[in-house]
C-alpha cells in the first residue's frame, strides 16, 4: 500500500498550525515508504524495535532524526546511542541510568522523555503520578544523570471508543507535565515536549496541550507485524 501523500501534507499543515512535531512511525515499514515522505520533506521518523531501527538508520539518509518510541532493553541501548535523537518510553530509573551510561561511552547527551502510565490498561507501560514525582526529583535535584537531558514526558490514552477517557487521561498528562515543568524551572530548560497523540486520538491529544504527536497507520497504512522485533 503506497504511502498517502494526502493525508501527509494535511497532517503536516496541521501540526504547523498548532507548532506540533510530527513523528512518522515507520515501524515494520520499508525503506521505500519512508523515503517517499523524506523526499517532501521531513525527517523526523519514530521506530519501535531496535534491529529494525538500526537497519534502517544505517541504509537511509543521514539527516534523518530517528526517536526510538519503544520499549526499549537495556542491553540493547548500545546499538542505538550513537545517533538516537530522542527516546520516547524511559519508565524506570534504572533504564535512565543505563541509558546514561551508553550514552557516556558514546561522549553525547541522550534526549529523555520519561513515559506516564494513564491509561486504564495494565498492559501499557510507564510510570505512575507518584513514581513519576520522585524520578524528577531523582533526575532534577540530585542530578544523578550527566548524559541524559530529560525532555519531557510521553503517554499513550487506553484503546477506547469513549473519547471523554481519552480526554481525561490526555489532560492529566498535561497536568502533571505543567506541573513538573514549574517546579523544575529553575533546574532545567529542557524540559519542553509532551509526547501523545497517535493516529486515532492526536486532535484529542493536541486540543489537551500536547506538542508532539507520533502517527503511524494514517500515513503508511495498517502494519503487519509479521517481523522480528
Ligand atoms: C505504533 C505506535 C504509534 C503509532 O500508532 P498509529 O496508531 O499507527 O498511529 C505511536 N506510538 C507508539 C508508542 C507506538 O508504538
Amino acid at each position: 500500500m503506497p504511502v498517502d501523500q494526502a493525508a501527509f501534507q494535511d497532517l503536516k499543515k496541521y501540526c504547523d498550525q498548532h507548532h506540533v512535531q510530527l513523528v512518522a512511525v515507520s515501524k515494520t515499514k520499508p525503506n521505500e515508504d519512508i523515503l517517499s515522505l523524506y523526499e517532501n520533506g521531513h525527517r523526523v521518523f519514530g521506530e519501535n524495535y531496535v534491529q529494525e531501527l538500526v537497519k534502517k538508520q544505517e541504509e537511509l539518509p543521514k539527516d534523518i532524526q530517528w526517536h526510538f518510541i519503544g520499549h526499549l532493553q537495556s542491553n540493547k541501548i548500545k546499538y542505538i546511542a550513537p545517533f538516537v535523537t530522542l527516546i520516547h518510553g524511559v519508565d524506570s530509573i534504572k533504564l535512565l541510568r543505563a541509558i546514561d551510561k551508553e550514552a557516556k561511552k558514546c561522549n553525547r547527551i541522550i534526549p529523555c522523555l520519561l513515559q506516564v502510565h494513564v491509561a486504564k490498561e495494565e498492559t501499557k507501560f510507564g510510570l505512575d503520578i507518584h513514581e513519576l514525582r520522585s524520578a524528577a526529583s531523582e533526575i532534577f535535584l540530585e542530578k544523578k544523570f550527566q548524559h541524559v537531558s530529560i525532555a519531557g514526558l510521553m503517554g499513550m490514552a487506553s484503546f477506547t471508543e469513549d473519547e471523554s477517557v481519552i480526554h481525561s487521561e490526555f489532560q492529566q498528562l498535561k497536568s502533571i507535565f505543567d506541573e513538573l515543568r514549574s517546579t523544575y524551572k529553575e533546574h532545567t530548560t529542557h524540559f519542553n515536549t509532551l509526547s501523545m497523540g497517535m493516529s486515532g486520538d492526536y486532535k484529542i491529544a493536541i486540543s489537551c496541550g500536547s506538542n508532539m504527536i507520533r502517527v503511524g497507520s494514517m500515513l503508511f497504512g495498517a502494519r503487519n507485524y509479521n517481523v522480528d522485533s
